[in-house]
This record gives C-alpha cells, structure tokens and sequence, in this order.
C-alpha cells in the first residue's frame, strides 16, 4: 500500500472515532420527525460504496488495477492537505451539532438550529466536508474508478439532500431558519 493509500483509510479511521460515539448516544433520542425513503436509503449505500467499499477493493486486490494512473507527486501531498481539511471540517461539524446530527432527515425532540461555530461560516459542514473528501480521493487514490467513485455520488446525493433538508428546517424554525439562510452560504462562506 502507497502511502497516499495509507493516509486516505488513516482518514477514515479518524472520521470513525469522530462520528461512532455520537451516533451510539443519538441512538437513545427521542424523534418527531423521520423522513427516511428508500432513494435517500439508495443514494447512502452508493455513497459509502464509493467513498469506503471500492478503496478497500482498490487497496487489499489488483481487481481494478487496469485503471490506475499516476499522479507528481506533489498532487498526492496536496491530497493529503485536502483530507486532513475535509477531517477538520467533519469534526468541528460533529462537535457543534451534536445529538442534533443524523445520517438521514430527522428531528429529534430536543432539537434545537445551531447557527454557532462552523455553522455560522457555512450551513452544511457535513457535506462541504464530504466535497473536500472527494476531490482529495481522486488525489491519493490514484484510479479511474476509485478516484472518482465519492465525487460522482456526491453531485446527485447533495442535489437531493440539500433541498429536503432546507425545507425540513425552514417547517420546522421558520424564520429563523429563513434568516440564517440569507446570511450564511450552503458549502462556500458568504463574502
Ligand atoms: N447539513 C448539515 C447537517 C447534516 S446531518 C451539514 O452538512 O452539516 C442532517 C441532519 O442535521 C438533518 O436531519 C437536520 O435535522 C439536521 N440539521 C441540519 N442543519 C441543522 C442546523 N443548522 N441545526 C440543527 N440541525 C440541523
């Protein structure tokens, strides 16, 4: 295994610790609302066969080695500043949403709209986190098919997600939620 290859599943194992504990105490909360249908169920699969299955494929066999293609060396370094980025993001996301936090469209009974930390720089950490991830796969897992395998589903998971959740939110904080979409950008910050 490259080191490149190394550092991604590093990087995995890092998302792991972040988001296993607070899923286990999510678990116990109290929903009002699940909007849970089997195209999201569809599109999550694929994501975590694009962004876990196919790199572990491309790591342990020589399956999918007619693909690959090699990057300067310099692009798999840049990679690797992308991942640790999108961590970062991923993490300050987790602690600032916290029980509020669910892989798919929730409201929990105590939720409450946090607009504090990295939510008052962007309204979808979470997501812009998982674009950084993609654009640094194609970096350090040097591939046709795995490089590209998170991108490709993020564009059509995101474009589904984003406009369920906004509306998801704007029911249920109204105005405020209004508000804070006009303030704050989606996955790029507001100049
Ligand atoms: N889109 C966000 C959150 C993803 S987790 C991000 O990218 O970081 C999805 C759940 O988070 C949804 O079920 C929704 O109920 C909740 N959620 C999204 N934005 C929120 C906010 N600002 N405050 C509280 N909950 C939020």
């Amino acid at each position: 295994m490259d080191i490149y290859t190394a550092i991604f599943f590093l990087a995995i194992l890092a998302e792991s610790v972040i988001r296993v504990p607070l899923n286990q105490k999510r678990k116990a909360e109290k929903k009002v609302v699940s909007q849970v249908t089997s195209r999201e169920k569809s599109m999550l699969f694929l994501l975590w066969g694009g962004m876990f299955v196919l790199p572990v494929l491309y790591a342990a066999t020589s399956w999918l080695d007619f693909a690959n293609y090699t990057l300067p060396a310099w692009t798999g370094w840049l990679g690797v500043v992308l991942i640790g980025g999108s961590v970062f993001v991923f993490w300050r996301a987790h602690a600032d949403l916290g029980l509020n936090w669910s892989p798919t469209l929730e409201i929990r009974e105590k939720h409450t709209l946090i607009t504090r930390g990295i939510y008052s720089v962007i309204r979808h950490p979470m997501y812009a986190s998982q674009l950084l991830w993609s654009v640094a796969q194609i970096l350090l897992l040097q591939n046709w098919i795995v490089g590209f395998s998170s991108l490709v589903v993020f564009f059509p998971f995101y474009f589904m997600r984003v406009p369920a959740e906004e509306q998801l939110m704007l029911e249920q904080f109204g105005d405020q939620y209004r508000s804070y979409m006009q303030k704050v950008g989606a996955v790029f910050p507001k100049l």
